[in-house]
Order: structure tokens, then C-alpha cells, then sequence
């Protein structure tokens, strides 16, 4: 008998929105609204049937006890083993996943070197003016999107969080906020804004620190910077200066960009520099839905959030060298266990193939089909299948409910028999 389940949340994007409701029937969720085109693509592939096999071994299939073993005796073998993936995981996966690491030596690293690893390291570097979403909600009259895309890739950010909602001091919700886009190009999130700022392709730490200038009051001798008229950045810092509260949501345009970290850097002292004027904050669009929750995980478990080499027996960080895609383009890992194998997709191709050449072993959820691993576990979804925590884009923990039934082992339960089978 069909029944209704509320207040759902959705790890598809590290929105996480908690407002779904899923209509489910003989154990599969056949409705869910509202509608997100995101997360309608996404259960469309993982909300099946939990397959009768739930564990191959070089594609037969296999118990999940006998393929923990083999997946152990992989690692034991291994010279340097490496765990890569964990943004698609909860708090236990992840949690299980560093014990493990610790116990075989391995690097451990998640899709964030690949995504804001560079944002990482600035704000180590500089800091960061934090706030959460529901500040953003409430405060922000001035919102800024640079090198982001989230009509796209966060398709509900702008409705529940940033431009439209009817905030405490907002009450006029999307009338009362300004929207301000700074891109390469138009895209769909430009088409809402009020004011689009074009700026030339690997400008945005040139344009980053002319308005930091123009903001600390200091004149620019030039008539534009990036391609935008000096003219209209002063009118836009002069914007920043004056709003009520403002946010910069930033993303991989510019993290990514020609010298990430440095554009970030920027970034986050401007952010600085404006609440000598008025509030403002600055945060990351994450793209996977537990991403921040593996940062943290890391962070809490080894002291640092993404590539940390725990071969010599204690933490050892260095993004860049013991980043999944550098490990793997120079050959340096010989094993690899993927908690969740849509981590690859930020790997370059490079990197990606040398994955063909190492035993390998992947969690995944049902329907996924990324790699085929040598040794391959179907695992529950947490938020579906399982309770957990997915943490937000803004670090906020959101508890994850189990919605239906099903016999799939979640990824801790998969990695602790791996580690159990690992033996001392
Ligand atoms: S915006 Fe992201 S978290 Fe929210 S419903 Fe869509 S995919 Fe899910």
C-alpha cells in the first residue's frame, strides 16, 4: 500500500534540501517532489530494485563476506593502497572508510581535491567569513555569484536559500535582493540576475584585486581590468560597500582557474575587506551532496580534510602529491577502493586510465555504472536506504532518514568486514 513520507532530504547536490516528500510503494520510492531536475535524473538511475547480487568478483558473483576477503587480500598485497571517492558516503561510510585507511597505510582522498581543493588551501591560507545558508536566507540583500552555474548544477540553491525565499530581514524576498553574476559567459544563471559582469577568461584575480583596491579606496590608473570598464567596478564595489549584508557563492570557474587558489585568496580578502563597510561572507558551491561532510570527517579523524597519506603510520598532508588524480598519473598507488565511483568524474582521463591497470575494488550504489571494479559491492543509499548525515554546502549536518526497506549492506558495514578481514 502506497504511502507518503515527508521532510526528505537530498544528497544529490550539496544543497541538501530537506523538504522532500517521496511517495513510496512496494519498497520503491515512485514519487518525489518538489521537483528538481537534478535529483530526478539521479533516482531515476539509483532508486531500483536492490539487485539479488550484491557482491562480484572479477563479475561473478559472490557473497559479501568471501568479496570483503578478496578485497582485503588486494589491499594486503598492495604496496601503496589508496581510498578515493567518500562525497557521495554519510558520516559512518566516511568514518569507516578512515579507519581503514589508517589500518592498511593507505592515501585517502575525496572528490574535493579535484573540485575546491584550491578553496581549501586559500582559505587555510587567508580565512574565511562564513555564514550559513539560513543567513544567507534572512540577511542577504546582495548576492553574488562568481564562477558558478548553480541554475544548473544546484537547481533549488536560488529558490530556497539565496534569491527568492521571504527572509527575516529580506521580507520582500527576491524584489528585496540584488542578484549579481561575474562569469566568462552567459548562462542560466545570468539570464536571473540584474547585473551580469563579463570578465576575460583567467581574469578573475586581476578583476578580484582591482576591486579590492577600489574598495580600500585606492585609484586604478587604467580604464578597464579583465575586460570590465574600471567605471563599472567602482560602481560595483561601491554596490558591496553599501548593501545591507552580501555573499559571494563561489565555484569552479574560479577555483579551478589559472591559479585557483590565488583567485580564491582574493576572493576571501575582499570578503574581509567589505565588512570593514557592512556584513559580508563568502562560501563554496560544493557539487556532491556529502562532500563538506567528507572534508569534515577527514578534518575531525587525521586533522586535514583531503589528501593525507597515512602510509608511514601517522597523517601526512599535501594536496597536489597526494591528490587521487597526481597519485594516479604518476603511478604511485598500486591498489584502489572507491566508496563511490562517480568521484571519478572529476579525474582526467589520465588518471582514469591508469585505473585499468591496478586491482581495484568499488562501493556504489544500485544502477551505478562508472567502473567495473575487480571486486565490486552494491551498497545502500544513505537517505534511501539508510540513516546518516550528509553535512550541507555551509557545514551545516542534516540528518538522512532511511525511506525504504532494503537487504543492500551500507558502505560501513561493507568496509568494517574488509577491515575485519584485513586482519591485524
Ligand atoms: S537542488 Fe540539489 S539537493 Fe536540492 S533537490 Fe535539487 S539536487 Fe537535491
Amino acid at each position: 500500500m502506497a504511502h507518503v513520507v515527508e521532510d526528505i532530504a537530498c544528497t544529490v547536490c550539496g544543497c541538501v534540501c530537506d523538504d522532500l516528500r517521496a511517495t513510496v510503494d512496494a519498497g520503491l520510492i515512485t514519487a518525489m517532489e518538489p521537483h528538481c531536475p537534478l535529483h530526478a535524473a539521479w533516482f531515476a538511475k539509483h532508486n531500483i530494485a536492490a539487485p539479488m547480487v550484491q557482491a562480484t568478483i572479477s563479475g561473478k558473483p559472490a557473497a559479501v563476506d568471501v568479496a570483503a576477503a578478496a578485497a582485503a587480500k588486494i589491499l594486503r598485497e598492495a604496496r601503496q593502497p589508496m581510498i578515493y571517492g567518500l562525497s557521495r558516503s554519510s558520516t559512518p561510510g566516511q568514518r569507516a572508510a578512515v579507519r581503514l585507511a589508517d589500518k592498511i597505510g593507505a592515501i585517502i582522498d575525496t572528490t574535493a581535491s579535484s573540485c575546491h581543493g584550491n578553496s581549501i588551501v586559500a582559505l587555510q591560507t587567508v580565512g574565511e567569513s562564513t555564514c550559513t545558508l539560513g543567513e544567507v536566507r534572512n540577511r542577504c540583500d546582495l548576492v553574488i555569484y562568481w564562477g558558478a552555474n548553480p541554475a544548473v548544477s544546484h537547481p533549488r540553491h536560488m529558490e530556497r536559500y539565496s534569491l527568492e525565499p521571504h527572509g527575516q530581514f529580506v521580507p520582500e524576498g527576491r524584489a528585496g535582493r540584488k542578484l549579481v553574476v561575474f562569469d566568462i559567459q552567459e548562462n542560466a544563471t545570468t539570464e536571473a540576475a540584474d547585473d551580469f559582469v563579463r570578465i576575460r577568461p583567467s581574469s578573475d584575480f586581476e578583476v578580484l584585486w582591482a576591486l579590492r583596491a577600489l574598495v580600500l579606496g585606492v585609484p586604478l590608473r587604467v580604464a578597464e581590468v579583465g575586460g570590465v570598464p574600471v567605471t563599472k567596478l567602482a560602481a560595483l564595489a561601491e554596490q558591496m560597500k553599501s548593501c545591507r549584508s552580501g555573499v559571494f557563492f563561489f565555484g569552479r570557474g574560479l577555483s579551478l582557474g589559472r591559479n585557483g587558489h590565488a583567485g580564491v585568496e582574493a576572493l576571501l580578502q575582499l570578503t574581509r575587506d567589505l565588512n570593514a563597510h557592512t556584513r559580508f561572507y563568502a562560501r563554496r558551491m560544493r557539487i556532491y551532496g556529502d562532500v563538506a561532510g567528507a572534508d569534515s570527517v577527514l578534518a575531525w579523524q587525521t586533522g586535514y580534510p583531503f589528501s593525507v597519506n597515512l602510509a608511514r603510520g601517522y597523517p601526512r598532508y599535501n594536496p597536489g602529491e597526494y591528490s587521487a588524480e597526481q597519485c594516479l598519473i604518476r603511478g604511485e598507488v598500486d591498489a584502489c577502493l572507491l566508496v563511490g565511483s562517480d568521484g571519478l568524474n572529476v579525474l582526467s582521463p589520465q588518471a582514469r586510465e591508469r585505473l585499468t591497470h591496478i586491482p581495484t575494488i568499488a562501493l556504489d550504489y544500485p544502477g551505478a555504472d562508472h567502473i567495473t571494479a575487480d571486486v565490486q559491492f552494491t551498497t545502500a543509499i544513505y537517505g534511501m536506504h539508510r540513516a546518516g548525515t550528509a553535512y550541507r554546502m555551509d557545514e551545516v549536518p542534516i540528518p538522512l532518514r532511511a525511506v525504504v526497506d532494503s537487504p543492500l549492506p551500507s558502505d560501513a558495514d561493507v568496509l568494517d568486514q574488509i577491515l575485519t578481514a584485513f586482519g591485524t
